[in-house]
């Protein structure tokens, strides 16, 4: 997993969510994680905050919602990949246990922005500069 980049299109995402705010600063992101992505989260909390250095997200406060992985068969099976077998992490091609089949991840491998939060400040979204 590639945290840098990761990082870096989270931080320019929740600048532009910004911008759409009229903020001039990111004050929280929330950042989803599905675990199975082999995302390090403590890590990537690291790395968006070494990648947010000197942009308006500067000073925010990163929180990690991890989302449990959760695996659909063309079948109907839906469950936990990692109830099945530990090692699904290391192994992406979890297998259907009704049919055999390759199971699709509906839940468990995103890595996005959730919800930012700007400054609940009148004086930032009043400016004449518009
Ligand atoms: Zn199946």
């Amino acid at each position: 997993m590639h945290e840098v980049s990761l990082a870096r299109a989270l931080v320019d995402r929740a600048r532009e969510a910004a911008q759409e705010h009229d903020a001039e600063r990111v004050d929280a992101m929330t950042v989803a994680v599905g675990e199975a992505t082999h995302i390090n989260p403590e890590q990537l909390v690291f790395t968006i905050e070494t990648v947010a250095r000197d942009t308006i997200a500067a000073d925010a406060t990163i929180e990690i919602e991890t989302v449990a992985p959760v695996a659909t068969c063309a079948c109907g099976w839906e469950g936990e990949p990692g109830t099945l077998d530990s090692t699904y992490v290391v192994a992406p091609n979890v297998t259907c246990p009704e049919c055999g089949e390759r199971l699709t991840f509906a839940a468990g491998r995103e890595c996005e922005l959730r919800s930012i939060a700007v400054p609940d400040d009148p004086a930032a979204t009043n400016r004449t500069e518009r």
